[in-house]
């Protein structure tokens, strides 16, 4: 549904090859303890800027150990973490920032805004170079910031005598090292909300669950319920002057649209989250208000008590855990004059495709004798017959889909599509083996 404007750029790419730092390499370069990296991205229409704004360190890594210089997706962002004395790339990651969608949004034209951004990665035990880089729809980078760190440097925030966040795993597949660790953080409920907060952490389990590929590989998860107490009952909603105080600070209306609800405040948020073993996050909002968001390894937003949470939260995961693009559309032409994916550039997402480098997305996944472009055909809630359908990202022309609907095009779809179950299921591989 159309409450979210996760930018469509780049080339997609997933480089697995021979030299892959794996598993047993990791104990090489670096210790079980992670290191939080905490940016101010900030600028206009024309010029970003990324800015390091603190460090910070606790015990335990709950990151993937295995293809640790390689990308799954190549995102909107990456960092790189080189050993300072070899130069060599010990760790690789990608993600997406709401700071690129709002540069994109007409709210940005003639405004300068900063947006807060954390990165977590592996402790290195020597010192390194670590780069940071934003990437714009064509791929051509934005700002890219080199810093040097040093793993004694004294001014690294250590949360390892701090107080956590009281949490309770609501489904445990194995050891944080081993599995991948989401973390479900309550956002909006008060200290009497936290029995209500467990429920809906369970239920966001078991829907999750629902869906293949998340259930054929559920022994792969962990599933941390986060018990962030907020102040109020509810979430922001600056429309109806209704500001709350709230365990995240989230709000609706992201960029004036009313159901954009989004974290800015993301240093607050690992905050809470300091000190867990963590690696994806899913906050969840206390309202039945629709609405949600869920940028690329950043975080998944959703409201635990609409009616369509199911689906919202579904998708909106799709987003942050596998980099998903929406594969919905504008029906009116001129709905939207921004082009998010150029015609001339390959998304990087793996469910989109503009043609130029199809042969990288479902093309063989195609039975032979199918039409292309496809049509669709009577049945609305398709999501399993393959082809080429015009419109998706945004865009009806120029951007096409697999499959007639798909959990990342509509509510009423009733799973994932052929190319994002393949997709989801890459990126659970590529953490694991
Ligand atoms: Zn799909």
């Amino acid at each position: 549904m159309k409450f979210f404007n996760i930018l469509a750029l780049g080339i997609a790419m997933l480089c697995i090859n021979a030299t892959t730092l794996t598993a047993q390499q990791f104990d090489t370069y670096f210790a079980d303890r992670t290191l939080r990296i905490d940016y101010i991205f900030s600028g206009n229409h024309t010029n970003q800027m990324i800015a390091l704004n603190e460090y910070a360190e606790w015990d335990g890594w709950a990151g993937r150990r295995t293809n640790l210089d390689q990308l799954a997706v190549a995102g909107n962002g990456d960092i790189t973490v080189r050993d300072a004395k070899t130069e060599k790339v010990i760790y690789r990651n990608s993600f997406s920032s709401l700071f690129q969608e709002w540069i994109n949004d007409s709210t940005a034209v003639g405004a300068e805004q900063s947006y807060q951004f954390t990165l977590l990665v592996p402790m290195p035990l020597a010192e390194a170079e670590i780069t940071v880089t934003l990437y714009d729809n064509r791929r051509l980078v934005q700002d890219s910031l080199s810093h040097h760190f040093n793993p004694k440097d004294i001014l690294i925030r250590n949360f390892d005598r701090t107080e956590k966040t009281e949490a309770e795993y609501v489904w445990k597949g194995g050891d944080a090292k081993d599995v991948i660790d989401v973390a479900i953080v309550a956002e909006g409920y008060a200290e009497e909300d936290m029995e209500l907060f467990m429920e809906d952490a369970r239920r966001t389990c078991d829907i999750l669950f629902n869906y293949e590929p998340y259930r054929s590989y559920r022994h792969k998860f962990n599933i941390l319920a986060v018990k962030s107490v907020s102040k109020d009952s509810g979430v922001s909603i600056p429309r109806k002057d209704q500001w709350l105080s709230t365990a995240t600070s989230s709000a609706f209306d992201t960029f004036y649209s009313d159901r954009y609800l989004t974290v800015k405040n993301l240093h607050g948020l690992h905050d809470r989250l300091a000190g867990l073993d963590y690696e994806h996050i899913i906050v969840l909002a206390n309202t039945d208000t629709y609405g949600g968001g869920g940028i690329y390894n950043s975080y998944a937003l959703t409201t635990a008590h609409h009616p369509l949470f199911p689906q919202v939260m579904v998708h909106e995961f799709g987003h942050s855990f596998a980099g998903l693009a929406d594969e919905y559309f504008y029906d009116t032409p001129d709905a939207f004059t921004t082009e998010f994916y150029p015609a001339d550039i390959e998304p990087w997402e793996k469910n989109i495709t503009t043609l130029v480098d199809f042969g990288s997305k479902w093309e063989d996944m195609i039975p032979e004798g199918t039409p292309l472009p496809t049509t669709e055909g009577a049945n609305r809630n398709d999501c399993t017959t393959l082809g080429l359908y015009e419109g998706g990202g945004y865009q009806t022309k120029g951007v096409y889909r697999p499959t007639p609907t798909c959990r990342m095009r509509d509510n009423s779809s009733p799973a994932f599509c052929p190319v994002c179950q393949s997709a989801i299921e890459e990126v659970i591989r590529f953490h694991l083996e």
